[in-house]
């Protein structure tokens, strides 16, 4: 397997195998692909010092088959076309894996908030719906928050769109602070949504979570929660964790609360008193019970997947594992939850606040949580039953599910 694809390559590979495995000939093969729509956007503003500084942002929307588009929106330094459109088709996937009535889409800006300031940032966010407010809407496709961006930069984006159109569209953007019609339970839900993976998958192991061991790779939103979340409610012990800087370890465990906020201090959790530092490379060859990746993409290529010792793999990332890699660990019998699945809370939760946003009717926090888990329950049997019956790893039975859904609703449009 050829390792140097880019990430819209990786997962073309994928939806053609799994298409292979569904017994599909080619021409749907074609038609679920590629985007529907792929939009490229120039930005130019004016920054605090007076200078002019052009940004470029995109928004691929993947598929509308199943219902309205939806998608975050990554503000990175090293946002590109290819990741934009992989992350469009598994927000496709992921909406189709948990049966969410929605479409798949992403978005991006080439840029590094970090150097910029909260008026250049407010300018960035209110400039990128100018520029695609005839393609995004409540039911046409319907932003996020991805990495580095917030319910801030919702709510100006919110604001934009609404003074465009001239009234109220609370539902045109999801990952909007609770004031103004957020979601309870939306800044943790992607990091809940997979630890109710992470517990079916250690039944089906009739391994105890109680002191299971724990390595997790990116301590951001996702990353950090799911430590906390597994450590307080699962009672996990957490061994490990890493960012762009480091990582740290110790064999006894340490508090996940604890390195939180020390990255919240020191902007990384290496240096975590009573913690030794280890690179990201040896925390994700530990011997754990749970690997959570939960940073970036390729992390678990051909050049490791033969050293992982975990029992469970939770993809938290989108896109942490290679094809070649998936097929090493297949072989090592090493459960995957596959990253559309694992990391669906986030869109789920994002779909609860739309639905509360439509009835204008809010749920409390344990009412939003109940109905992620008897979503991310069902999706996860469901996945594990497929790859069962197909004699293949859950991956594919994630993507069996998906496409099987995806490819139902364009045959009742009449598109294929
Ligand atoms: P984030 O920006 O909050 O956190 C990213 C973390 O990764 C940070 O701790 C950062 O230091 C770390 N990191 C960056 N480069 C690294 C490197 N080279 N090695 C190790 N760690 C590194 O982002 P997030 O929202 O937590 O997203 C992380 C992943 O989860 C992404 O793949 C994202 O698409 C996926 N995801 C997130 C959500 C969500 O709701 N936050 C939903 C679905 C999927």
């Amino acid at each position: 397997m050829n390792e140097n694809l880019d990430t819209f390559e990786i997962s073309q590979v994928q939806l053609h195998k799994a298409c292979k495995l569904m017994g599909y000939d080619s021409h749907i093969y074609n038609a679920l692909k590629e985007p529907e729509k792929f939009i490229e956007i120039k930005i130019t503003m004016r920054m605090d010092n007076g200078e002019t500084r052009t940004f470029k942002g995109f928004r691929s929307q993947f598929n509308s088959a199943r219902g309205p588009m939806k998608g975050g929106i990554r503000w990175h330094p090293e946002e590109n076309e290819s990741l934009v459109k992989a992350l469009s088709a598994w927000m496709t996937w992921k909406c189709a894996c948990v049966d969410i009535p929605l479409g798949g889409a992403k978005g991006g800006i080439i840029c590094n908030p970090k150097e910029l300031s909260n008026a250049e940032l407010e300018k960035l966010a209110r400039n990128y719906v100018r520029k695609l407010s005839g393609d995004i809407g409540p039911n046409i496709d319907i932003p996020a928050p991805d990495v580095y961006t917030n319910p801030q930069i919702m709510a100006w984006m919110m604001d934009e769109y609404e003074t465009i159109i001239g009234k109220h569209a609370p539902s045109v953007i999801t990952g909007k602070p609770l004031e103004l019609g957020g979601s309870a339970g939306r800044s943790n839900a992607t990091a809940k949504g997979g630890t109710f993976c992470v517990r079916e998958a250690a039944k089906d192991l009739s391994k105890d979570l109680k002191g299971a061991t724990v390595a997790i790779q990116g301590y951001g939103n996702a990353g950090s929660y799911a430590a906390r979340l597994l450590q307080d409610e699962f009672k996990c012990k957490i061994i490990a964790a890493s960012d762009s800087q480091g990582g740290i370890y110790n064999e006894n465990g340490f508090d996940a609360n604890d390195a939180f906020e020390h990255k919240v201090k020191t902007s990384t959790v290496v240096g975590l008193e009573g913690t030794q530092k280890i690179s990201n490379k040896e925390l994700l060859e530990l011997e754990c019970d749970v690997l959570i990746p939960a940073a970036l993409e390729n992390v678990i290529n051909k050049s490791n997947a033969a050293n992982i010792k975990a029992k469970i793999i939770a993809e938290l990332a989108n896109g942490p594992t290679t094809p070649a890699a998936d097929d090493i660990l297949y072989n090592k019998d090493i459960i995957i939850i596959p990253d559309f699945l694992c990391n669906a809370g986030g869109v789920t939760v994002s779909y609860f606040e739309m639905v509360q946003g439509y009835y204008l009717h809010f749920w409390t926090e344990k009412e939003v949580f109940s109905s992620l888990d008897k979503i991310m329950t069902k999706a996860y049997r469901a996945t594990v039953k497929k790859a069962e019956e197909h004699h293949t790893d859950n991956r594919m039975g994630a993507y069996m599910i998906a496409i099987e859904r995806v490819v139902n609703a364009m045959k009742l449009r009449g598109w294929i």
